[in-house]
């Protein structure tokens, strides 16, 4: 193994039962599941298998701890947050090569998870501090309006595997700055950064209690008794539209606070005045960051007809570059899918899409040997029937379609039931405004590949969620907005 750790040194410091009033421990019954790595299909090590009788004690501890941590002086709360921070950069090769191990994307970019991870933090522990409520008096003058914020209460905090260690931070930062304390429930195939992140939230000083975390491979077992609760406050989701709807259903019994991160579509479009040498390296970000697999990757690609022949051309000849290979191998730009799943999917949309007319520029085919990979892959001319016009690919392939008139590719843009985010590039900025105004998406990229930003609020319009995650949106999904009517004249 490359880097600066060995495997057995990445998993031997891991704690592996369920984290529960502070304490870890082995979970019901002493169930476990194991850990894959998907660069080898092997297991790594197997962790606690919680159940609904783990979930209700992770709960009695979130909730057992609520009022002292509500009451934690915002000081207190911001240099917890910060010393993970600091932790957490202190630790970015020992963290990086875990995240590699389980979820299998290359060094680089596991690293650059780290910092962005680690970001929400330092973002959060600016915030914690900066919580204000409001004062007014009455337009007729007798009364004040006071208004103030306080935190939800016990959140339950379900997070997906593409990006194991940022998705529950982005969701922790704010918990911790908010005052509320939590229940982590990690996707199963990504428990383990998970875990090392509760070590390092402890290790900063954050009491017992204030995160417990259930790693699972029955997560509906887990999620469901906790949602019809009382002492439940707060579901905070990130992963798929599907699974998103089914809690959106099961949160209507206690009418709970819900926060949904869901799928993407992303349309990235390139007009015939853009430059084509930052369209290629935009795509290259849009397209390749986590080998796809990214709520927020380029989906279609629509590209004016006067440059769908050379942007075509320049993609190839970078995609196919790319080195392929285990992740944990210094040097690898892109690792495997996650699991067989997911690279039979990736697999079936390119023969879907093909089988419809498009043509295949470079990969497009499962290669042979252990692990998931599938090689980067660019594809022209794919007909609006494809599949992969209308579903999340989630892997390293892009799908290029021509056009020619701004209205028809706006409209092919915002035909999707996802609305997370775009991408435009353009010089013209008359026409980068009109574009920003007219996609139905909760983010756009003007002249830009990425938008991820600890500072700014990240989230979706129609079925790609509800509520915004990062910048100072963020904070707001874990406080409750109180008004108190004060009479003065008496
Ligand atoms: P998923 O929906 O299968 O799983 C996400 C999480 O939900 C996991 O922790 C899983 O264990 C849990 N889960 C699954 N079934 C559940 C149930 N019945 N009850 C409670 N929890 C349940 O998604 P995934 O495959 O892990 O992640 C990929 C999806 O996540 C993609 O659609 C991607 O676009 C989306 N995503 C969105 C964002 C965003 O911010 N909008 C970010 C990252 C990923």
């Amino acid at each position: 193994m490359s880097g600066t750790f060995s495997e057995a040194e990445v998993l031997g410091g891991i704690e592996k039962g369920l984290l529960i009033g502070g304490r870890f421990r082995a979970a019901a019954g002493g169930r476990t599941f194991a850990v894959e790595n998907p660069a080898t299909g092997e297991s790594l090590c197997e962790v606690a298998d919680g159940s609904a009788e783990d979930a209700r004690d992770a709960l009695a501890a979130a909730s057992a701890a609520q009022s002292s941590w509500a009451a934690t002086a915002p000081r207190e709360r911001s240099e917890i947050l910060r010393r993970a921070y600091d932790l957490l950069v202190e630790r970015t090769e020992e963290i990086a090569a875990l995240i590699t191990l389980e979820m299998g994307k290359s060094l680089a970019e596991s690293r650059a998870e780290v910092a962005y991870g680690a970001e929400f933090f330092r973002w959060y522990s600016e915030e914690a501090v900066r919580i204000q409520g409001d004062f007014a008096v009455e337009p007729g003058g007798s009364g004040r309006i006071v208004l103030m914020r306080q935190p939800v209460g016990p959140s339950l905090l379900i997070t997906p595997w593409n990006v194991p260690l940022a998705m529950p931070t982005r969701k922790i930062g704010p918990a911790i700055a908010a005052g509320c304390t939590m229940i982590l429930k990690p996707a199963e195939q990504t428990p383990l950064t998970a875990l090392l992140l509760a070590s390092v939230l402890g290790e900063a000083g954050l009491p017992d209690g204030v995160l417990n975390v259930v790693t699972t491979s029955d997560p509906g077992a887990v999620a469901e008794p906790l949602m019809h609760d009382d002492r439940l406050r707060k579901l905070s989701f990130t992963g798929s539209t599907d699974v998103g709807r089914k809690l959106i259903a099961s949160s209507a019994d206690k009418v709970l606070k819900t926060s949904m991160e869901l799928g993407g579509n992303a349309p990235f479009i390139v007009c015939a005045d853009a430059d084509i040498d930052a369209a290629v390296d935009g795509a290259m970000i849009a397209k390749m960051r986590n080998i796809g697999e990214a709520c927020i990757a380029a989906n279609r690609f629509y590209v004016h007809a006067d440059v769908a022949e050379e942007f075509t051309s320049r993609l190839t000849a970078r995609m196919s570059k790319m080195v392929v290979g285990r992740g944990i191998d210094e040097g690898v730009e892109v690792g495997p899918l996650i699991d067989a799943d997911q690279r039979d999917k990736v697999a079936t949309l390119v023969d879907d899409a093909v089988g419809r007319g498009a043509r295949v520029h470079t990969g497009g085919a499962v290669p042979s040997g252990p692990g998931y990979f599938y090689p980067p892959t660019v594809l022209s001319e794919v007909p609006s029937s494809a599949r992969m016009v209308e579903e999340e690919i989630f892997g390293p392939v892009a799908a290029i379609s021509p056009f020619t008139d701004e209205q028809e590719v706006l409209r092919s843009a915002n035909a999707t039931r996802a609305g997370l985010v775009s991408y435009v590039f353009t010089r013209d900025t008359g026409r980068a405004i009109r574009f920003a105004e007219g996609l139905e998406t909760g983010m756009v990229g003007l002249n830009r590949g990425f938008v991820s930003n600890p500072a700014a609020p990240f989230g979706g319009m129609k079925q790609s969620g509800l509520g915004r995650e990062g910048g100072r949106a963020g904070i707001e999904e874990y406080l409750e907005l109180k008004y108190v009517a004060v009479d003065v004249d008496r």
